[in-house]
């Protein structure tokens, strides 16, 4: 009778030890959302206060009076560049929360994947074009069909491709796959850019994430996007991962898209369960 209620009591001190490890650790992660918001919060003070210098730059020449036209041209242009900024990071804010706050309406029409990855390429190339990389398309199943939002679907696959073209240095090469098996279509967009740490890689899609901002990093971003990926792409019934070999080995992001129902059978790339 002894040994038995040591044992329970054992087993209640295990319990109450468990509970305190699990709280421990839920505090713990609490002030590691806290940490991340204040940083984002730095971030953001920071990134909507860049475009008012050249602003109030452009303000202090408008009033002097006397400028040529070219001039005048001139000045609205970085007037009109810096609010664009200003608006997408705003923008960006927030639709990511109302998108990841469910109270976003997305459309459900069929789609062709092809048309997709198109217009997706059509969006990234000026960035591309500009860093000088090359943009190598392997598209084997472009007529595969999913059901949802054609713009949002679009921006899924811009935004992947956007970061395959920040965090690659100037010459460097973006891949995109698209394939399909019997239920899924997958994209793969793949770099041989900066890579992500392994200690960074599990975090990547939460929202105010951000690695090391690299000096050669084409635009200021404030770790928005791929948050604002996974949660458009879980509202599509798929899923994205990540994977790199690490710093300096590129990175490579999977996307899976549940195919739509009763669509025209498309000769699979792979033969399925292989
Ligand atoms: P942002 O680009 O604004 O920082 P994202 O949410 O798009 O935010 O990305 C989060 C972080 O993931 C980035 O700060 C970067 O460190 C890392 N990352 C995303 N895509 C890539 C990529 N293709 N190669 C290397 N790192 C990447």
């Amino acid at each position: 009778a002894l040994d038995a209620s040591r044992r329970e009591l054992q087993a209640a001190y295990q319990l109450v030890e468990n509970e305190l490890v699990s709280r421990r650790e839920a505090e713990a992660r609490l002030r590691d959302t806290d940490r991340r918001k204040d940083e984002f919060l730095a971030m953001l003070a920071h990134e909507l206060r860049n475009p008012l210098a050249p602003i109030g730059m452009a303000a202090q020449i408008l009033r002097v009076g006397t400028v040529t036209p070219a001039r005048l041209k001139q000045t609205c242009e970085i007037i009109d560049r810096q609010i664009g900024h200003m608006t997408s990071l705003l923008d960006d804010l927030l639709d990511v929360s109302r998108v990841t706050g469910g109270l976003v309406a997305l459309a459900q029409e069929r789609h062709e994947m092809g048309g997709i990855v198109r217009d997706a390429v059509e969006q990234a190339r000026p960035l591309v074009d500009m860093r000088r990389q090359r943009l190598s398309l392997t598209l084997s199943a472009q007529a595969a069909q999913v059901v949802g939002d054609g713009t949002r679907l679009v921006q899924i696959l811009t935004n992947l491709l956007n970061n395959a073209s920040k965090y690659t240095p100037q010459g460097g090469v973006i891949e995109l796959e698209l394939t399909q098996d019997a239920t899924m279509v997958h994209i793969v967009v793949r770099d041989n850019g900066i890579g992500i740490d392994a200690a960074l890689l599990p975090h990547v899609f939460d929202l105010f994430v951000q690695g090391e901002r690299s000096p050669d990093r084409a635009q200021g971003g404030l770790g928005l996007g791929l948050a604002l990926v996974r949660a458009l792409v879980e509202r599509h019934g798929g899923s994205v991962s990540a994977a790199s070999r690490g710093p300096g080995s590129g990175s490579e992001f999977t996307l899976r898209l549940p195919l739509a129902q009763g669509a025209e059978p498309v000769p699979a790339a792979r033969e399925p369960g292989g």
